[in-house]
Formats: C-alpha cells, sequence, structure tokens
C-alpha cells in the first residue's frame, strides 16, 4: 500500500529560488503542453471546415506518452532553458496534464485550463531524485540538501529497515511555506488478534471533540476541541477583510503587491490551521486505532449538519469526515474493526444507565439527565458509552433500526491521504 509522509521544510535563499524556477518551469510546461494541443486542435478544426483531408494522425494526443514525444519534439523551441531544471519534473507536468485530459473525457472535469502564476504551486520528483540524508534533511537533486522542521524520522526508519520504498515526491509552495510530501511503498506487519477485545466508543462533540468510552462506562478517552483554532479564525477573517481591501487579481489586470503580501498572509494562517487539526486528528486515529480492537463512531451525515451555519464552523473545525476517514484505513492496517452506528441510532439520548429514551435532548443540555430512573452523566459521555455498547459482541438490536451493526471489517485500499499530498502527486510514474 501506498502511504504520505508530508513534512515543512525550511529552505535557503538559494533553494527557494531553485525551487521556485522548478515549480515554475512544471506550470510552464504543462501551460505550453496544453497551448500546443488547444493550437493543433484549433487548426485542424478549421481544415475540416474548409474542406481539407485531416487524419487522425494529425491530432496530438493526449495521453502521458503523446505529450512527452510533443514535450520532446517543442522543447528546444518552446523552453530554451528546460535543462537548468531536473527532466523528470517536465515528465510530471505531462503526467498530470495526460490526467487533467483523461478526468475531461471521462466527464469527471471540465476541459484542462491554464495554470496561473500564483502564491502556490508545486513540482513532482522522481525517487531516484531524492534521498533522505538523516532524520532532518532532505536532497533533492538540482536543488541540494534541504532542512527539514520536523524529524523525518518515522519515514527514514522505514526507509532503513526496508519495509518502505519511496516511489515519488512532491514540493508545494503555499504562500511562502514549502512542504515535501513523499508518496511511499509500506509494507507493514499486521499484529496477531488480541484478547479480550478491548472495546471503545467515540462520541464527536463541540466543546470536547473526542470523548471515548468502554461498554462498562468507563471513560477512556477526552480531546478538548483546540480553542485556538477559533482564535485564529478571528486572526483570519482580519487577514481577509485586509486583503479584500486591496487590489486581487481581476481579468487582465495583475494584482498588487500589496495584495500578494496580504494573501500570503492568509495562506499561512491557513496551512498552519490545517497543520495543527490534521496533527491532532492523526495522533488520535492512530492512538485508537493500535490500541483498540473495535472502535464505534456515529455515522453522522456531515453535509446535513454543515448546513447549520451557527455549527458549521465547529463541525468544520472539529473534522469529524477526516477523523472517520482516517479510522477506515487505520483500522485495516492495525487489524482493528470500526463500527459506524446507524445514523438514526439515539446515543444521545438513550439513558446509559437504564435503557428509557427520550424524545428531547437540545444541544446546550450539557448533562444527560434521565427521566425515568434520574441518572445525570456527561452529554457526550453518556454518548459514548452507548456506542461502544454497539460495539459488543452479539449485539444487533441495539439500534432498533435493524442496521448492520458489526459489519465485517472493510477492505479498503489505503491510499494516500488527500489531505497530505498533493492532488498532483503521481503514485508511479506509468510507462
Ligand atoms: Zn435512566
Amino acid at each position: 500500500m501506498t502511504q504520505a509522509y508530508v513534512f515543512a521544510l525550511d529552505p535557503t535563499h538559494s533553494q527557494v529560488s531553485l525551487l521556485r524556477s522548478h515549480i515554475g518551469g512544471t506550470r510552464f510546461v504543462y501551460n505550453a503542453l496544453l497551448g500546443l494541443v488547444k493550437t493543433n486542435w484549433d487548426e485542424n478544426r478549421a481544415k475540416v471546415h474548409a474542406g481539407e483531408a485531416v487524419t487522425r494522425e494529425d491530432y496530438l494526443g493526449t495521453r502521458h506518452l503523446d505529450l512527452q514525444k510533443t514535450w520532446y519534439a517543442n522543447r528546444d523551441e518552446v523552453a530554451t532553458w528546460w535543462s537548468e531544471n531536473g527532466s523528470s519534473t517536465y515528465n510530471y507536468a505531462c503526467l498530470n496534464l495526460s490526467k487533467a485530459f483523461a478526468n475531461h473525457r471521462a466527464g469527471r472535469a471540465k476541459f484542462p485550463t491554464f495554470k496561473k502564476r500564483g502564491s502556490s504551486g508545486s513540482v513532482s520528483f522522481l525517487a531516484s531524485a531524492i534521498k533522505l540524508s538523516d532524520s532532518h534533511h532532505v536532497r533533492v537533486s538540482r536543488v541540494g540538501e534541504n532542512k527539514t522542521y520536523e524529524s523525518t524520522r518515522k519515514l527514514y526508519r522505514h526507509l532503513e529497515r526496508g519495509t518502505g520504498r519511496i516511489m515519488a515526491a512532491t514540493v508545494t509552495e503555499r504562500g511562502g511555506m514549502y512542504t515535501i510530501s513523499f508518496t511511499v511503498a509500506v509494507t507493514r506487519v499486521v499484529p496477531a488478534t488480541r484478547s479480550p477485545e478491548k472495546i471503545i466508543g467515540i462520541d464527536v462533540g463541540l466543546t470536547t471533540l473526542y470523548t471515548g468510552a468502554g461498554a462498562d462506562g468507563e471513560q477512556l478517552l477526552n480531546v478538548e476541541n483546540p480553542r485556538h483554532l477559533i482564535t485564529v479564525q478571528k486572526e483570519l477573517s482580519h487577514a481577509q477583510r485586509v486583503a479584500s481591501r486591496r487590489n486581487g487579481p481581476k481579468p487582465g489586470v495583475a494584482p498588487s503587491n500589496r495584495w500578494k503580501k496580504a494573501n500570503s498572509r492568509v495562506q499561512k494562517i491557513h496551512t498552519s490551521t490545517a497543520n495543527v487539526r490534521r496533527n491532532l486528528i492523526h495522533e488520535t486515529t492512530s492512538m485508537l486505532a493500535k490500541n483498540y480492537d473495535v472502535i464505534v463512531i456515529e455515522d453522522l451525515n456531515v453535509k446535513g449538519m454543515v448546513k447549520n451555519h451557527s455549527l458549521a464552523k465547529h463541525i468544520s473545525d472539529a473534522a469529524w469526515g477526516e477523523f472517520s476517514r482516517q479510522l477506515e484505513y487505520k483500522t485495516t492496517w492495525y487489524g482493528s474493526t470500526l463500527v459506524k452506528a446507524d445514523r438514526f441510532y439515539p446515543s444521545s439520548k438513550t439513558c446509559a444507565q437504564c435503557g428509557a429514551v427520550k424524545a428531547k435532548l437540545s444541544l446546550t443540555e450539557r448533562t444527560f439527565a434521565c427521566d425515568s430512573c434520574g441518572h445525570q452523566v456527561d452529554r457526550d459521555l453518556n454518548a459514548a458509552i452507548n456506542l461502544a455498547r454497539l460495539g459488543l459482541p452479539g449485539t444487533s438490536s441495539g439500534t432498533g433500526r435493524g442496521g448492520e451493526v458489526r459489519p465485517q471489517p472493510q477492505t479498503l485500499v489505503a491510499t494516500a491521504h488527500p489531505g497530505e499530498a498533493s492532488t498532483e502527486t503521481p503514485r508511479a510514474l506509468g510507462a
């Protein structure tokens, strides 16, 4: 399976200009090839219109190899400087453009458009052009030894042990910040089944992000919602207001330098919030998948919830969808089982003590108070206990909806995480 590893880079000034040259080069080649194909097709169309004979061979192809051929045939003319950058990077431009064409043919996307120059961009390298020198340095051919902010120890160990192999790497620039994302083929050892089964139910809430409990009522997990994400939200709206007062890009008009500066500030805040959130979700999901045999969560209708404006910000902060998605693939890595409770299962409204179901429970009620037995318990904890009980072996009538309670472990194909790897990261450079 492939897995993505992402690290923030700390390039020197000269490395920044080399990385920019590669990113710009990739974008240039992508645009140049798209231009050549478009012109060629327009010309052929005009010929057909004029009654001239046009054969299939007259049309430039859009498959990876076709585009590579067009690139080799035209590079000395359209990009005299091409030899300044690592040549595998152009190959990825061909690959990415061929994918864009394929997506259009399949009806998944609009016709490819030219990539705009801006404060973001990316460039991919073949595995042979990248080397992890130690746990804090990545050697990129033509760019040199780049320092990483964080330790690359996890990936470095995989490579040393021979349980991981780098397939490709993508350097992405966003608002002046650089990250490198490795696509790595990883071999994993699935641990033998543990016994007795450890079960945890997780309630995803607003004040406490994740509350976990066992079927016996013991609280097992408490992850607070990082409030600073909300503080940062204020900083972000301020930065966005500043940017909106300046002269941004309009058709035919270049954005002002003051706008670029303000926009880069906005991008930086976005990137750092995304990092904080991603790390928190990763830590929590890894811990759960490694330590529990059965993890029960709600199958929330995230789209439906985001429509509720007062909740929207919190819900997206809580990133429930990402949490669930990560649990899906991590449970397959570690041999644990993810159970999703039926969306209508009243985990919040059911009393964990006596089983009575409340007719109504408003979001502002933080404590669950049972009308039947008088039991009082934290709302999220009550829900988590009820969820955990759905994971008990033999539980099938718990939902009252006849939903599939304990599905077989899903066979999911683990892919690189889209949130981490650039969407342009090719899996492998297929011929
Ligand atoms: Zn009760």
